[in-house]
């Protein structure tokens, strides 16, 4: 697909009450690929004064919104779904273009994001509450469900399709209008979405986006409006930690999903070569720019040779390069920040006795013009006391750590303030119940190394955040329950 096609395609505006419009004064930002430096479009740059606006044609929509029948919501969502379907290639390009991974990993997504919206238009009809006598029979209780109000968005630029959708499909079923707010590196997908939405028949004013370099600025006076009802975050926990207090103000509804530092646990009596396979995609998803990536790989020290020696020999296959071109699997990290990041770890675990059984230089990418690249790396010996233990990689590299004992294994992976995902590898059955048991994380993979479903409730515990998306528990973030009490 034409890479000009796609990006003019975009409305590089705001989206308010179902217009596109400049920002303020005009301003944009621009928005850059991060395979070969170059700029792909400028899009408008929001002030205050535009974020308001967004909030005010959620505030109005949402009466109307609320009172309009859950079977319209299902079918605009389903027809949503539809259409980005059928656009898969023109959007995983788009996708790509923006945020660097490779097309497959593009495409993955757009089936994973879409998802979120055939799940929701499914649930959008089945929100219910319950009737019943109280006690000493003398009163009757019912209790109803209903939308929470207008909410702010606030996504993170790693998943630019699917972190939006897992928040949109649920509030449209919900019956609650939004304000977007996607990462100024990837707006790109999502202006494209509402353009989409537009099309399926979505009302003005229930999702506007916005879209600004000013993110404190214009994001601080609508978490303060006293009109805004739920903040809703995905992004790091350091982020998250502000936004938790900022929201205490107007006492709102808050979901956050935050940072991880998934362990990888693969016991003695494991099928090797699943667990390769499942670290494969554990760790190489998004190119490791995941929250849910496996982040340390802990290894029962008889199995760990094995374990080293054949995720080695398929990480070093992977092809590297721009994310557009046929073949590659592993396409530039978002920024040369981020690239910086990936790499001080790993001198770091190096400088502390860690050995590279793969990877762990820079590549020459002078053929693309900029340096955002990194290689899949394996590392062995890895020190606890290694930098790379606590911090979230967020890149495709593999440490690895030994142990020696179940339980030595299970304290390793919960020696983290993170508490997101978990991975685990191992044929018994009575070692699998103890061991899902006892991880402190609000997901497990067992002897899979891919967890996301948009049947099943994603989300975290400990400073990995709180709140559930997708699932049947998705909706709940954007219901209020309300009871009533009936004197006969
Ligand atoms: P980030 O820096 O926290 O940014 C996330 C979003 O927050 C962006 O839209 C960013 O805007 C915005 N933001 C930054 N400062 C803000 C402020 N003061 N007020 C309001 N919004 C603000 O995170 P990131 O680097 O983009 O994403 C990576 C992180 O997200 C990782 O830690 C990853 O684990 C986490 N993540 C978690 C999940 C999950 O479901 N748990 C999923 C994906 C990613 P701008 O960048 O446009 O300024």
């Amino acid at each position: 697909m034409n890479e000009k096609t796609v990006i003019d395609a975009v409305h590089p505006q705001l989206f308010i009450a179902g217009q596109w419009r400049d920002a303020e004064g005009g301003r944009t930002l621009s928005v850059d690929d991060p395979s070969t430096g170059s700029t792909l479009v400028q899009v408008a740059d929001a002030s205050a004064a535009d974020g308001a606006a967004a909030l005010d044609a959620a505030v109005a929509a949402q009466a109307e919104w609320a009172a309009s029948a859950p079977r319209d919501r299902g079918e605009i969502l389903r027809t949503a779904f539809e259409m980005i379907t059928e656009r898969t290639d023109e959007l995983a390009m788009l996708m790509t273009l923006e945020m660097g991974k490779p097309l497959s990993e593009s495409k993955a997504e757009i089936a994973y994001g879409a998802e979120f919206f055939r799940w929701f238009s499914e649930e959008a009809v089945r929100i219910s509450g319950r009737y019943s006598m109280a006690p000493n029979g003398k009163t009757r209780l019912l209790t109803l469900k209903q939308p929470v109000g207008p909410c702010l968005m606030i996504t993170p630029w790693n998943f630019p399709l699917a972190m939006g959708t897992r928040k949109i499909g649920p509030a449209i079923a919900a019956g609650c209008t939004m304000v977007v707010k996607p990462a100024q590196q990837t707006p790109l997908t999502m202006l494209r979405l509402a353009d989409l939405l537009k099309q399926a028949g979505l009302p003005d004013g229930v999702l506007n986006v916005v879209t600004t370099s000013s993110t404190g600025e214009v994001m601080g006076p609508l978490i303060e409006d006293p009109r805004l009802r739920k903040l809703t975050f995905t992004g790091s926990t350091g982020v998250g930690r502000k936004l938790i207090e900022q929201s205490a103000a107007g006492v709102l509804r808050v979901s956050m999903e935050l940072g991880g530092n998934a362990p990888f646990v693969v016991f003695d009596d494991a099928d090797i070569d699943a667990a390769v396979d499942g670290a494969m995609l554990a760790k190489m998803r998004n190119v490791g720019e995941a929250c849910t990536a496996a982040n340390r790989f802990i290894v029962h020290e008889s199995v760990a040779e094995e374990f080293g020696t054949k995720l080695t020999e398929k990480m070093a296959a992977m092809t590297v390069g721009r994310g557009t071109d046929d073949g590659v699997q592993v396409g530039p990290l978002v920024d040369s920040t981020q690239r910086d990041k990936v790499a001080d770890l790993v001198a770091d675990a190096i400088a502390q006795g860690a050995t590279v059984l793969t990877g762990g230089e820079r590549p020459d990418t002078s053929q693309y013009g900029t340096d955002t690249y990194y290689p899949p790396t394996v590392l062995t010996n890895v020190s606890k006391d290694a930098e790379i233990w606590t911090e979230e990689i967020f890149g495709p590299v593999a440490p690895i750590y030994t142990f020696s004992d179940e339980q030595e294994g299970i304290d390793m992976a919960n020696d983290t303030e993170f508490g997101l995902v978990a991975y685990a590898f191992t044929r018994d059955h009575a070692r699998v119940v103890r061991v899902y048991e006892g991880l402190q994380t609000g997901m497990v993979g067992i002897n899979q190394g891919v967890v996301s479903n948009p049947a099943a409730p994603f989300g975290g515990v400990k400073a990995s955040g709180f709140g559930r998306e997708g699932g049947a528990e998705g909706i709940e973030e954007y219901l209020e329950t309300k009871y009533v009490g009936l004197a006969l």
